[in-house]
This record gives C-alpha cells, sequence and structure tokens, in this order.
C-alpha cells in the first residue's frame, strides 16, 4: 500500500547510485530490513548532509511506492556515534556487526531484541560505556557475544545446556554444527572438541548485558567464533565473516 511512514532506523550499507542518488540498506525499528533510495543525496547542498553513510542511527521518513525501494523524504540524527568513526578497530568491529544484521535479518517485520541489540553495540564502540572495553581480546568477546545474541534474537542460537542430539546433561564435550549446539562424547561424531572456558564463554554471553562480555583466553573465543558460525551456516544458511 502506497503511503510514508517514520521509523527510526541504521544505516547498515549506502551505496552509490547514479548521478547523484545513494541506495541504502537500513535496519530499522518499525519495519526491519528496508531498502531505500535517496535522491539527490550526493548534491554538494543536498538536505540529507553527511547522514546517510554507515552506523548513522536515524528518525527517518519514508515514502513507499510501486518500486522495491523507498525514498527517503526527511532524516534526523539520532545518534552519529563520532567516537567510533575516528578508531580504526571500532569501524570494523561496527562493519561486521552491520554485516552480520545484513546477512541474517532480512525479514521486513520488526525484531526489537536485534534493533535494539544493533544500536547497544554501536553505543559501545562509541565508548558510550564507560568502563566497557572493545580493543584486543575484549573487542572479540564483545563481538562475539554479539553475534550471539543477534543469532538468539534471529532464532538460530546455539543448543548450549544439553546435548543437541540426545538430550543428555552430561559431558558436552563436543560442538556440531548440523546438530545445532552442543553434543556429548557418543555424539560427537560429525563434531569438533570444545573446552569447558568456550562453553562457558557461550553461556554467560547469552546471559550477560553485551556490555559484560564475559573474559576468555583467545583460543576459548577462536572455539565459540568456531562454534557460533557452523550453527549459522546449517541453520540459517548464512557465512559470516570472521568476528575480529
Ligand atoms: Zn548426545
Amino acid at each position: 500500500m502506497p503511503g510514508s511512514f517514520k521509523t527510526q532506523a541504521i544505516v547498515l550499507r549506502s551505496i552509490r547510485y547514479g548521478e547523484a542518488d545513494r541506495v541504502l540498506h537500513l535496519y530499522s525499528a518499525a519495519r526491519g530490513r528496508i531498502g531505500a533510495i535517496a535522491k539527490g543525496s550526493r548534491k554538494p547542498r543536498s538536505r540529507f548532509g553527511g547522514r546517510l553513510e554507515p552506523f548513522f542511527r536515524l528518525d527517518m521518513v519514508l515514502h513507499e511506492g510501486r518500486g522495491d525501494l523507498a525514498t527517503v523524504t526527511g532524516v534526523h540524527t539520532v545518534d552519529g556515534y563520532p567516537n567510533l568513526r575516528s578508531s580504526g578497530p571500532a569501524i570494523s568491529a561496527a562493519a561486521r556487526g552491520c554485516d552480520a544484521v545484513l546477512r541474517l535479518l532480512d525479514s521486513a517485520e520488526a525484531n526489537p531484541a536485534a534493533y535494539n541489540l544493533l544500536c547497544r553495540y554501536l553505543s559501545l564502540l562509541d565508548g558510550q560505556d564507560e568502563g566497557a572495553e572493545t580493543d584486543g581480546a575484549a573487542g572479540l568477546s564483545t563481538a562475539l557475544a554479539f553475534r550471539l545474541k543477534l543469532a538468539l534474537s534471529a532464532g538460530f542460537a546455539p543448543e548450549l545446556s544439553t546435548c543437541a542430539r540426545c538430550g543428555e546433561p552430561d559431558g558436552l564435550t563436543a560442538f556440531s554444527g548440523s546438530a545445532g549446539g552442543v553434543v556429548c562424547g557418543a555424539c560427537e561424531r560429525d563434531g569438533f572438541e570444545i573446552s569447558g572456558g568456550a562453553h562457558r564463554f557461550m553461556l554467560d554471553a547469552i546471559g550477560r548485558p553485551l556490555a559484560q562480555a564475559p573474559v576468555a583466553t583467545n583460543e576459548a573465543l577462536r572455539m565459540a567464533e568456531r562454534a557460533i558460525t557452523t550453527t549459522l551456516e546449517h541453520h540459517a544458511q548464512v557465512h559470516l565473516r570472521s568476528a575480529a
């Protein structure tokens, strides 16, 4: 149904189009994934200014016509995350985070958990949460906690409490992407060995706020990353770039 609507949205990707336009991939609060065109936005005196760039959090007015793309008619900045933009590692982490949203959440339905999680992650990378570290190993653990919570919000969280094949609660020593979770010794045929540290990291990361991502060794974090990646490959048919 053609008409205008308002929503808050994060710019996931911004692509130059034609002479002076931009095509935007947005993740919105009201309607999930939206593709939009901003006409004339690359002209020097465009009323959109420089805000149609990746990671901007915007209040938007969009017009829906008959085509696949909505047309941007109004934009107001909610947060431009300026500190994030001045840090190479933060930009890289934000780009990987937005890429994960782009691949994993393609529905045009609102998903408040996913939207709020993305906003929270960008705020953290912008340094708006004092005490939270996003560099080095802490950066990787936060990036993986974001990925796990994102998988949960998309309905693809790995099974972590009992064997994903037989339900056995003890002796969970391996992880199977095809089973979609931790598996016991008797069920580990197509799995890979997973340490107690990696298993605990995933349980804690899901249970805690993003700003308090658990500490773990680099080895445990890489195992957790492999577990998340293989789960999404098998169950969401999505291949994510490495987390850091
Ligand atoms: Zn089992």
